[in-house]
């Protein structure tokens, strides 16, 4: 028998431009330095020599430009190094971007707004972090926009969310949960009501137009916004591609649509790991991404909330009406919801609205979850992510669940 522990690390050389895709597994983090050269995470450079922990589950690259050594420590769901990869092409927008952002800087104007558009798992987010992330590197401040209510990366899921990126985005802990601002759609797919989703995206524009109105440093950094995969069932790049040209001909001349090579190393999810991914998300929350924040389960009667649903439900389509008819549900009418065992389990937002005909124009405050409903005391239990008053007694919900575990 052995006395010494067995070591698991491991080295792996990289040539230039080439990077190393990791899923890490299931159970167990993964532990990655840099030994040697420059290497860099979705755009964010490594520290050198300093040991990095990479949570179970999570998909990632480390690309160099001119060559680097890599130890590992534990064990990966699998790693390959691939050389082939467009990051090139990637870069060569972010110059772009750049040339346009010291134009506008100089010239105080508008800087370059970058929409990134894609089918799901074609890798619009890692896309869209690397471009905040090297225009951070910069000195930049770009506002990043996620309008992904599946899979966004600012806030839980069933958002719309909006934030300054001051600093290379952290490969481990993401986007600081700081400051965003916030606007909750309370479901995780748009077709829920498509109607509120486009209000609830002008709010949120007009909102960040007042912003930068005020304030010529984030207006030249421009912005990077993500969109969820909603060419789905259109098909293919090439036409997604060749639509919004013939769109935006017309319509939108100074709008500049760039193909881009998906990398081949973006892994797809499936319908489950979507589904626990939104789940996790919803416990970094409360709980921080390792365990390092402590929510606080609060009491508060019936009467000292408020709780607005916003839309009437699934709306019958036309074709299903008798002629004539129009569908009765307003999909942006506020409805009051009882309290009652029904929103058990729900995570509801906290509106910062002053009068509940705001509801719909405010963004949030932040979330609670329903733990219990007491119908006889009138009391409801909910979990939140500290003691005290809510910041107001208006509560949105939609459909958005969470099961602890
Ligand atoms: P969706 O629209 O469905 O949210 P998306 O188009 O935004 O998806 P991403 O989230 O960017 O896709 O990428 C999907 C997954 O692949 C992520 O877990 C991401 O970290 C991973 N990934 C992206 N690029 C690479 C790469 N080069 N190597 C390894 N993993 C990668």
């Amino acid at each position: 028998v052995s006395t010494s522990a067995a070591s698991t690390i491991r080295q792996v050389k990289l040539e230039r431009e080439s990077e190393l895709r990791i899923e890490v597994a299931n159970d167990t983090p993964l532990k990655l330095r840099l030994v040697t050269g420059t290497a860099e995470i979705f755009g964010t450079e490594l520290p050198p020599e300093i040991w990095l922990t990479f949570p179970p589950r999570l998909k990632f690259a480390v690309f160099t430009w001119y060559g680097a050594t890599i130890e590992l420590d534990g064990t990966t769901e699998t790693d390959y190094t691939a050389d082939e990869t467009p990051m090139i092409s990637y870069v060569n927008v972010h110059a772009v971007l750049e040339g346009r952002r010291n134009r506008a800087k100089a010239s105080s104007s508008e800087g370059p707004r970058v929409i990134v558009v894609g089918p799901t798992d074609s890798g619009k987010s890692t896309l869209s972090r690397m471009l905040l992330s090297w225009a951070a590197k910069q000195g930049w401040k770009p506002t990043f926009v996620d309008l992904d209510i599946g899979q966004g990366s600012i806030t839980i899921p069933g958002c719309i969310a909006a934030t300054p990126i001051e600093m290379p985005i952290d490969p481990v802990e993401g986007i600081p949960l700081e400051i965003p601002l916030v606007y909750f759609y309370g479901h995780t797919t748009p077709s829920n009501n498509v109607d509120l989703y486009k209000v609830l995206v002008k709010e949120l524009s007009q909102m960040l137009e007042r912003q930068f109105a005020g304030n010529a440093e984030s207006r030249a950094a421009g912005m990077v916004i993500n969109t969820m995969g909603w060419i789905e069932g259109v098909g293919y790049e090439e036409k997604l591609w060749s639509m919004l040209k013939d769109v935006l001909r017309n319509k939108q001349p100074n709008v500049d649509v760039v193909k881009l090579q998906r990398s081949g190393g973006v892994v797809s999810r499936n319908a489950k790991f979507r589904q626990k991914a939104r789940s996790h998300r919803i416990r970094e929350y409360f709980y921080g991404l390792a365990n390092d924040l402590s929510p606080h389960s609060n009491i508060a009667n019936f009467s000292d909330l408020s709780v607005y649903r916003i839309g009437g439900g699934p709306q019958a389509p036309r074709s299903a009406l008798p002629i004539g008819a129009e569908p009765a549900a307003d999909p942006t009418r506020l409805v009051h919801v009882n309290i009652n065992r029904d929103l058990l389990h729900l995570v509801l937002a906290v509106s910062f609205a002053k009068e509940p005909e705001q509801i719909i124009s405010s963004n949030v405050a932040g979330f609670i979850y329903v733990t219990d409903i007491d119908i006889q005391r009138k009391k409801i239990t909910y979990l939140a992510p500290s003691a005290g008053e809510l910041p107001s007694k208006f509560l949105i919900v939609g459909t958005l669940t969470w099961l602890e575990t």
